[in-house]
């Protein structure tokens, strides 16, 4: 006793040097909690900016501010892996594993504002990937259904929505080239790989005055955002917008 009576100074500087570490954790947590819708609404700037510049954003206002809105709520570092998380916010695409990525955030509202999205609307995602495009629409639309050809990809996808509580996304695994008829019709979708052509079920499934919104070109060649109409008579009327560049679409079961 008598000798631990001895060391109790330095005890007790360990048990303050111990104290000071939590505190000094906890305040660089919250730091970093602080910092991300800080850094959302830099990203939001950036767009805004971007859609001022460009004549095909700029002709038509620019990215509403509903989309802007949910933009600057969604926790896109969440979708991204941990050793990304600090570029979560920069407009750029961030790879998301098995050769993938997550598109720039620029590109995210773009589609997004095409695809003209209604609070009651039903969209379907082809290409789930990281999840972030759905949490984006389901901040949007009525329901969002998504389908993700890479089993691992859209199965992380899934539980990270559902952890998140995105409650109006219903998720799969499959080719999405064939659509998802027991989720359809739809008022909108959208295609967040590139494809060579727009997979004729897509069009079956979209309602009279629906969108498609895909990139469509090669691997290797030039891509187009390209923006389709389906009139009230069910004709298409099909517009190529900027060149862009995708993962590219693949086929076959997952
Ligand atoms: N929207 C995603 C971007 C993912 S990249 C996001 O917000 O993170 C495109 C995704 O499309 C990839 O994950 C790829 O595996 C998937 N994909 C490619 N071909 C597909 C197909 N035929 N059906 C479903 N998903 C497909």
């Amino acid at each position: 006793m008598k000798h631990l009576m001895h060391r109790w100074p330095s005890l007790l500087l360990c048990l303050l040097a111990v104290l000071i570490a939590i505190a000094a954790h906890q305040r660089a947590g919250f730091a970093a909690m602080d910092r991300w819708p800080k850094l959302r609404a830099a990203m939001v700037h950036t767009i805004k900016g971007y859609a001022a510049t460009l004549p095909e954003t700029a002709s038509t206002g620019g990215i509403s501010d509903n989309v802007l809105k949910v933009m600057s709520e969604v926790p896109r570092h969440r979708f991204v892996p941990r050793r990304v998380e600090h570029r979560a916010y920069q407009d750029r695409p961030l790879p998301i594993g098995h050769g993938q990525t997550i598109s720039q955030p620029f590109i995210v509202a773009l589609m997004t504002e095409l695809l003209k999205v209604n609070r009651d609307a039903k969209v379907l995602e082809i290409g789930t990937g990281s999840g972030y495009q759905a949490a984006v629409l389901a901040g949007l639309a009525e329901t969002v259904c998504t389908i993700e050809i890479i089993p691992e990809l859209g199965e992380t996808a899934a539980a990270l929505l559902k952890a998140l509580d995105y409650t109006n996304v219903q998720t799969k695994v499959g080719d999405g080239y064939y659509g998802w008829p027991d989720c359809g019709p739809f008022d909108g979708i959208i295609v967040t790989a590139a494809a060579g052509h727009v997979p004729p079920p897509l069009i079956k499934q979209l309602k009279p005055g629906g969108r498609i919104v895909i990139p469509i070109g090669g691997v290797f060649g030039p891509q187009y955002l390209t923006l389709v109409e389906k009139t009230a008579g069910d004709q298409l009327q099909t517009r190529q917008l900027i060149p862009v560049r995708f993962v590219p679409f693949t086929r076959g079961s997952p």
